[in-house]
């Protein structure tokens, strides 16, 4: 096998011709040139009785299912079974969690670039959708935002933020007050937190909670009127993150965040922390 390492003080290295011996994922494993391969993430919790709980990872269990049948690797249904496959887990300290103090996401929203499509693998945890939205992502940072605003089809409807599921709370076209997120209807990840906020919400029975399409000029117009509420993304990493800025069509969009203490932003993240860290009980929560 011949190697080149690089490295961003070195450089390319001199090329080395080496037998690869015995490593445990042979370089010519289809995981590297063809990407057949899926992940997961969950957190442990440790609880304010410093015990570690886990949130509903059968959740996780059953989406890693469903990415590995959409791959082709096992658990599979049939086609073509591999001969092999390697099933690795990653321990690593995750850092603090929700931190209501932490300023608000800026997007970068431009319909040139596509997370998912129709037919296509975004609601499965597979590495190929994340390599290919990485170019996307450094032109936000070019454009001063943090993250994508990833649009779908020419309708620009939103669809997620970076790695994350969006919500919008707003007053809606018929005036009702509704927490509203994309249906998943094969471009969106299911979430195991988008699917924790909706059923947490819809117990509340406080306001419309609703799967269903949202467009950019859906947004822009309820921006104008002073009908949105607040804009925030879902995801293990950050749980729930309050979106303030979306960079769209050359202008800048002020997205209003309510104020700390009204917020459902930090509501939700109040009531989710609450679970995780075991303050409160529930059968969210795994032992281990
Ligand atoms: C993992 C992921 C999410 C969030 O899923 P959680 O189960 O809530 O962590 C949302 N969108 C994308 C594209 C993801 O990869």
């Amino acid at each position: 096998m011949l190697t080149i390492e690089w490295s961003a003080t070195e450089g390319w290295q001199a090329p080395l011709i080496k037998p690869f011996g015995n490593m445990s994922l042979h370089p010519a494993c289809s995981s590297l040139h063809y990407g057949v391969q899926l992940f997961e993430g969950l957190k442990a919790y440790r609880g304010d009785d410093n015990r570690l709980r886990l949130f509903r990872p059968m959740l996780n269990m059953n989406r890693m299912s469903k990415s590995a049948r959409r791959a082709c690797l096992p658990p599979s249904l049939g086609v073509k079974k591999p001969g092999h496959a390697l099933l690795y887990v990653i321990l690593c300290q995750a850092g603090s969690y929700f931190n209501n103090e932490a300023e608000a996401l800026s997007l970068w929203a431009d319909p040139k670039y596509t997370r998912a499509w129709e037919g296509g693998t975004g609601d499965c945890k597979m590495g190929g959708n994340y390599g290919c939205s990485l170019l996307a992502q450094y032109e936000a940072v070019d454009y001063g935002c943090q993250q994508v605003l990833w649009l779908y089809g020419e309708d620009h409807q939103i669809t997620e933020a970076g790695t994350m599921n969006i919500f919008l709370h707003w007053i809606n076209e018929i005036g009702e007050e509704e927490l509203a997120t994309p249906p998943l209807d094969g471009i969106i990840l299911p979430g195991v937190t988008r699917q924790s906020i909706l059923e947490l919400t819809r117990k509340w029975d406080e306001f419309q909670v609703t799967e269903r399409y949202l467009t950019m000029s859906q947004l822009c117009s309820a921006l104008k009127q002073q009908r949105v509420r607040e804009m925030f993304g879902s995801g293990t990493a950050c749980m729930i993150c309050p979106i303030g800025h979306i960079v769209y069509q050359g202008e800048n969009l002020h997205i209003p965040c309510q104020d700390k203490n009204t917020q459902l932003t930090s509501r939700i993240a109040k009531e989710l922390t609450d679970i995780q860290y075991g303050r409160i009980h529930s059968d969210w929560t795994f032992l281990v």
